[in-house]
């Protein structure tokens, strides 16, 4: 007997298992389109040259590292804030957003959902079905009980909106509602702004709290476009939570780079919520490490290096586009006599495919092209290389 023994094994991470079986597969032609990562038409991780300049400018002048806040470089959480509510905005002149610089968008999710926890600990949350894999396993573990909301239809191959209307409607007062901004993840389907009008009206009805996870600012329409929901929500005089995160828009992933954001009535009730925010990061991990957020602020703060990466997000947006057309194409070309059009009206990095979970078994084990169980590629992982291998593999399993 060992302090031990009792304990289980916990379950693969499904994508992180799916990596490791493809970095075993021997076929020289497999290509990964399990992961989350935007690479470039190179099949690179792209180092961003805006990212580039502001490494080099900080090895120039480099400076000791002591401790930052606990809520992070107010440089970067002002640069939050501007980017996700607009830097004249109302709420931002009035102080009523508490930012915070968090781990990535995960740990932004993590702060605010102990926040909540605290607040309102026997609220429920909800969240799409499908959804974001660890959105279910974080609130889970905040202490939450998790529902979800139905959110695709395989049978329409789109978005089940009457079906996630009725169940915001249905849900209890203080329902922790957690909403994809944009670029929803898996399905890679947004709802539309006039469909955002009713969500928002049914949340201040039933009083829920909306979540928005904003993990692919910029990848969708655009910095201004994607953030269009926030701007909603503010109008409607919500008080809501926002996790932003820069590892894809920056191709930061292990930097761990990103925020919360809480939007509160009036300047002292953001302060009070702040003053507990601090208590959880404090508790956590006592405050964010210096690297990843000191590029960023610098990025965003410095008007040629913002016009950089605005040029670089758009180059990646752009890309990811263009591929989604390419696919379409290549798939008919390659025999699919099915529409596929479909994945062209999807948004972000994501396609849900359609095919099923026997087709992508076969995909993965017969021609080493690797998607989830559940259909899901990523588009951002396509390129001219691989794209005709994978659709000849498609064609082959469809
Ligand atoms: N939310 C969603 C919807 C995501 O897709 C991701 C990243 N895969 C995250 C949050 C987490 O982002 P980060 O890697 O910055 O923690």
């Amino acid at each position: 007997m060992s302090l031990f023994t009792a304990v289980e094994m916990a379950p693969r991470d499904p994508i992180l298992g799916l990596n490791e079986q493809f970095n075993a597969d021997q076929n020289p032609r497999k290509v990964n389109l399990g992961v989350g990562v935007y690479y470039d038409d190179a099949g690179k991780l792209p180092l961003l040259e805006c990212v580039q300049i502001a490494e080099k400018q900080m090895m120039e002048a480099p400076k000791a590292r002591g401790y930052l806040p606990i809520d992070g470089i107010v440089a970067y959480d002002s640069a939050v804030k501007s980017l996700v509510f607009g830097a004249d905005s109302e709420p931002v002149k009035s102080n009523r957003v508490a930012t915070v610089q968090a781990l990535g968008g995960t740990g932004g999710l993590k702060i605010g959902a102990d926040f909540l926890k605290k607040i309102n600990p026997n609220a429920k949350v909800l969240i799409s079905d499908p959804s974001w894999e660890n959105h279910r396993a974080l609130f889970t573990q905040a202490g939450f009980t998790v529902e979800s909301y139905p959110y695709y239809n395989a049978a329409t191959r789109g978005i089940d909106f009457d079906g996630m209307l009725g169940a915001l409607n249905a849900a209890a007062e203080g329902t922790i509602v957690v909403l994809h901004a944009c670029c929803h993840n898996p399905t890679g389907y947004d709802i539309t702004a006039a469909q955002w009008d009713q969500v928002i009206a049914a949340v201040k009805a039933r009083k829920l709290v909306p979540f928005l996870d904003m993990a692919y600012q910029g990848f969708g329409y655009g910095i201004a476009e994607d953030g269009a929901v926030i701007q909603k929500f503010v109008a409607a005089g919500l008080s809501f939570f926002v996790s932003t995160s820069f590892s894809k828009s920056f191709s930061l992933y292990g930097e761990r780079v990103g925020a919360l954001s809480v939007l509160c009535q009036d300047a002292e009730e953001t302060s009070r919520v702040l003053s507990q925010l601090k208590i959880m990061i404090r508790t956590n991990y006592s405050n964010p490490p210096t690297h990843g957020g000191q590029v960023c602020a610098m990025v965003l703060n410095t008007p040629e290096l913002r016009a950089l990466w605005e040029k670089e997000l758009a180059g990646m947006r752009t890309r990811i586009k263009q591929m989604r057309v390419t696919l379409v194409e290549k798939l008919k070309a390659a025999g699919v006599k099915q529409d596929m059009s479909f994945i062209t009206q999807q948004i972000g990095m994501f396609s849900y495919s359609g095919l099923t979970k026997d087709q992508m078994v076969r995909l993965r084990n017969e021609f080493g092209v690797y998607g989830t169980d559940t259909g899901r590629m990523c588009v951002a992982a396509l390129n001219s290389q691989n794209i005709d291998y994978v659709c000849e593999s498609i064609a082959k399993v469809l």
